[in-house]
């Protein structure tokens, strides 16, 4: 079966699925985007994605020409179309074709886009026996100039932080904040276990919040651990009995080192093993 990617409004064969070279989303990054997973053929964890589209397209002022169910339905039929049961959605939304030039109001239509794919962000062994994560010198945007909240086409700050990551042989990289505190990394958010309670940086702290860091919080809660919202610094990760990383793609990651020390015993520790198991069986309810 020939992929298809929905682009102007249907789905197209993916070779001739096209946006203008004069795109805003191209030309400077203006647009926004999500990343979503199917598990069993169903979207998984469908509206809250939807719902911070919508809102980090209302954080740069984009209208959305599409309502939010509309939304889904298009995300929906991208994913029947070509019979994804396990894997990957990228969604996109950009500011549309426009003359050169900043002004929004030289452009005009607003293109949304859906690629249903697979996607494989890190091996399997890295699952099993850990990730040696690594601090970037990149810091996280400064709040004041581009929220992290907002997931913008605007990824270049993640970017270089995870070529830091790359150079180091680590595939993630962990960011800090314009503080100094812990942020999250270039496309994951982080959690510490220390004496029993699970702990990540909270919204003020810069981060993008994460809908699958939200999950793992809850399930968390659910499962009897105390869960806490704090600031983190470095020191945090380096004295903590665990660490773990949450993404769309990545899942929960567990992470056994932080700049070559390594984080409690050095392997994938009992609660994060326990919240990944969880989690994986919640995917597939
Ligand atoms: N932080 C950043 C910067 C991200 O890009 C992402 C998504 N890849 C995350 C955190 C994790 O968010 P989610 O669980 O919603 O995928």
């Amino acid at each position: 079966m020939s992929q298809k990617v929905y682009v102007g409004g249907k789905l197209v064969p993916k070779d001739e699925a096209t946006i203008s070279v004069y795109d805003h989303g191209l030309l400077y990054g203006d647009g926004v985007f999500e990343g979503l997973r199917v598990y069993g053929g169903k979207v998984f964890l469908h509206e809250e994605h939807i719902a911070r589209l919508f809102e980090s397209a209302l954080a740069i002022r984009l209208p959305i020409p599409m309502s939010t169910s509309e939304m889904i339905d298009a995300v929906n039929q991208t994913v029947a179309e070509n019979g994804v049961v396990d894997g990957y959605v990228r969604l996109v939304v950009t500011r549309g074709a426009g003359y050169l030039g900043l002004d929004i109001r030289k452009t005009s239509n607003p293109q949304v886009i859906i690629i249903a794919d697979t996607i494989t962000l890190y091996p399997e062994e890295i699952y099993r026996n850990g990730m040696k994560l690594i601090t970037a010198s990149t810091i996280r945007n400064h709040p004041g100039a581009l929220s992290a909240r907002i997931k913008s086409l605007n990824y270049l700050n993640n970017i270089l932080a995870k070529i830091e990551g790359t150079d180091a042989g680590s595939p993630e990289a962990l960011m800090l904040n314009h503080k100094g505190e812990v942020a999250e990394c270039s496309g994951d958010n982080i959690f510490i276990v220390k004496n029993g309670v699970v702990k990540t940086p909270g919204p003020d702290s810069g981060i993008l919040e994460g809908i699958t860091r939200n999950v793992v919080m809850r399930i968390a809660r659910e499962s009897g651990y105390e869960v806490r919202e704090c600031v983190m610094l470095r020191h945090d990760i380096y004295t903590a009995d665990e660490c773990f990383l949450t993404g769309s793609a990545a899942e929960v990651v567990p992470v056994v080192s932080l700049d070559g020390r390594d984080i409690g015993e050095g392997t994938p520790g009992p609660t994060t093993l326990d919240l990944l198991e969880k989690f994986q069986k919640f995917t597939r309810e």
